[in-house]
């Protein structure tokens, strides 16, 4: 599952080789998975618009589009690329690989095609009269220490679930979960409601740098993920705790644990974390 820096190093790749390219056609294949908006739907908004910026939106992908006069935008498509979706932009000649869901043809000439074999990724249109797409929760890079913290006020689940609750949090994954809970020195257990000021804003640190941090590594490499080109794109940024369970903690020796919360894998040292 791609996390929020794989999602940002892949939307700004997209954005640095497509932004100013328009829709010229659009082919979408005939599963019905990828599709929130019915293709039809996309096959009579997509074409002619011009790609005026691609960005993060919580783990989505957000194509601003307008039409070709105007500066104004018109729509949005909308990416979320699931467990194993690819965005790739190439030449027509470059054949298309097997689970290609979209193919959206353009002017430059260069195709940008949607790759996903498990089907998971979802393609939509988001109407532009409904405001600029947001995701359903904060954004974690941006929210202030007064918001982040009042997202977890009174919540009676663990802070681990918690940061992983999308409609709190958008785009927090795994992984960066507990490299931030470890950063923070906070047990991943800990009822999100009784942290004190001190340890949430500790924790928004924490999980700030972290996501940072990776973004700038280009994303962690733990699956295939490949960038736009269809090359590799990601270096591993060194887990302090996840997937290190049994070694010892890299700050005080003590083995790493994991455990199972909320359904999902979690990692920590129960030395460091209170
Ligand atoms: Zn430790």
């Amino acid at each position: 599952m791609p996390e929020l820096p794989e999602v940002e190093t892949i939307a700004n790749g997209v954005h640095r080789r497509v932004h100013g390219d328009s829709v010229v056609s659009v082919w979408f294949s005939h599963y019905r998975e990828p599709f929130k908006t019915p293709p039809a739907e996309m096959e009579a908004a997509l074409p002619g618009l011009r790609i005026a910026r691609v960005a993060r939106v919580g783990k989505h992908i957000a194509f601003d589009l307008s039409r070709k006069s105007s500066r104004e935008i018109a729509t949005q498509w909308i990416v979320h690329l699931g467990m194993t979706g690819r965005l790739l932009v190439c030449s027509p000649n470059v054949p298309v690989p097997p689970h290609t869901h979209a193919i959206l043809r353009l002017a430059s000439g260069r195709e940008l095609r949607f790759v996903d074999p498990r089907r998971f990724g979802r393609l939509a249109l988001h109407p532009i009269e409904e405001g600029a797409f947001a995701g359903p929760g904060r954004e974690p890079l941006t929210i202030a220490p007064a918001e982040f913290a009042a997202l977890f006020r009174g919540r009676k689940l663990a802070i681990k679930p918690a940061l992983l609750n999308q409609s709190l949090l958008h785009g927090v994954g795994n992984i960066y979960a507990d490299e931030s809970l470890f950063r923070a020195r906070i047990r991943p257990t800990r009822h999100a409601g009784r942290l004190t000021q001190e340890e949430l804003k500790r924790l928004r640190t924490a999980l700030q740098a972290v996501l940072r941090q990776a973004i700038r590594a280009g994303g962690s490499s733990i699956s295939d993920y490949v960038d736009a080109d269809g090359e590799e794109g990601f270096f591993q940024i060194q887990h302090k705790v996840y997937g290190r369970e049994g070694q010892p903690c890299r700050v005080c020796g003590t083995p790493i644990r994991r455990i199972v919360l909320g359904g999902r894998s979690t990692h920590f040292c129960p030395h460091c974390q209170k």
